[in-house]
């Protein structure tokens, strides 16, 4: 498991796994509007440009290529083959496995235990843009190594980058709340979007982001203004915020520290999301249905986020036939 599929692999997948059914309704919807992108030898997307009119032709060119990985972009365009004449854009949250700042796993590349943590971060993110934000227009998507958010609500798809490194930052929790730490009802962010405005506890977001990072730090994890001696105290002392004694957990620290402490979890917030993704209105990302052939498993959309095990059900049937 996770090892490279081999070109026989891949055909194998492609011709007797491989269906129409997979792909979702929100990817067929307009597809002759999206950019296809492919990496044929294993070495980059560099074959785009590509447009399908269907998914009769998708499937005949999957069957025939076989390729090594299969992108689509996330703008619809009048004229995709040129990438000319954009409509607008999904808006994306990319969170992979292997680049999530605090693991407890300490694995070199994806493992159970990561993608798990991969999964509980997507699904409060999704909690948050639902909760907050009032998007409903929302699929996820097992990417192979992580998950794809992908949101299709129309005040996100017109929007520009602008909007979206800005909900990017208040659904990621990337900066430190300005006062009132301890009081989720007090600090209240609002955004206003074009059609909707909700006005919304950013306090709460942080403060759950930041209980969830300390309870999982290992104590070697090398992050700036957190020193080995801060280290040793915040794993000290963090078994108050099992009974979110907040006042206990902070005295223990001392305020200064505990600044420290909150600027350096922003920073982690942040990079837990790939924000290049989040921002770029002209991405490709990896069609749902497709191989991921570096690690030998399926990009799916994900039907039950609070159920779904890729090791049960990404797993493609050639991997199973290795008898690893
Ligand atoms: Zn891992």
């Amino acid at each position: 498991m996770f090892s490279k599929a081999t070109l026989k692999e891949r055909r194998q997948y492609y011709r007797e796994e491989w269906s129409t059914k997979d792909l979702p309704d929100f990817i067929l919807k307009d597809l002759k509007k999206r950019e296809f992108g492919f990496d044929h030898n294993g070495k980059g997307p560099n074959d785009r440009y590509k447009v399908f009119r269907g998914r009769e032709s998708l499937k005949k060119f999957l069957r025939y290529k076989a390729p090594f990985a299969a992108y689509i972009s996330v703008a619809f365009y009048n004229n995709p083959r040129r990438r000319e004449d954009w409509q607008k854009a999904e808006y994306i949250f990319d969170v992979d496995a292997k680049d999530i700042p605090i693991r407890t796993c300490q694995c070199d590349g994806v493992c159970e235990v990561c993608l798990g943590q991969a999964l509980e971060i997507v699904n409060s993110l999704i909690d948050t843009l639902q909760d907050d934000l009032g998007l409903n227009n929302i699929h996820l998507v097992y990417s192979g190594r992580g998950y794809h958010i992908r949101i299709l609500d129309e005040e996100m798809m017109t929007s520009g980058s602008e909007l979206r490194s800005e909900v990017l930052k208040y659904v990621a929790g990337a900066e430190v709340p300005k006062s009132n730490f301890f009081n989720p009802d007090i600090s209240n962010k609002s955004f206003n979007f074009e059609h909707f405005s909700i006005p919304v506890g950013y306090s709460k977001i942080f403060t759950d982001k930041l209980k969830y990072n300390i309870q999982h730090l290992v104590g070697n994890e090398e992050l700036d203004e957190i020193n080995p001696k801060l280290m040793k105290d915040i794993i000290k002392y963090r078994h108050h915020l099992d009974n979110d004694n907040w006042g206990y957990f902070k005295r223990d620290i001392g305020p200064r520290r505990y600044k420290n402490l909150t600027e350096a979890m922003a920073r982690v917030n942040l990079s837990t999301i790939d924000a290049k993704v989040s921002i770029d209105l002209k991405r490709i990302l990896r069609l749902p249905s497709s191989l991921h052939s570096k690690v030998s498993m399926k990009c799916m959309e994900v039907k039950n986020r609070e159920t779904f095990d890729p090791l049960q059900e990404a797993v493609p049937k050639f991997v199973e036939e290795r008898g690893e």
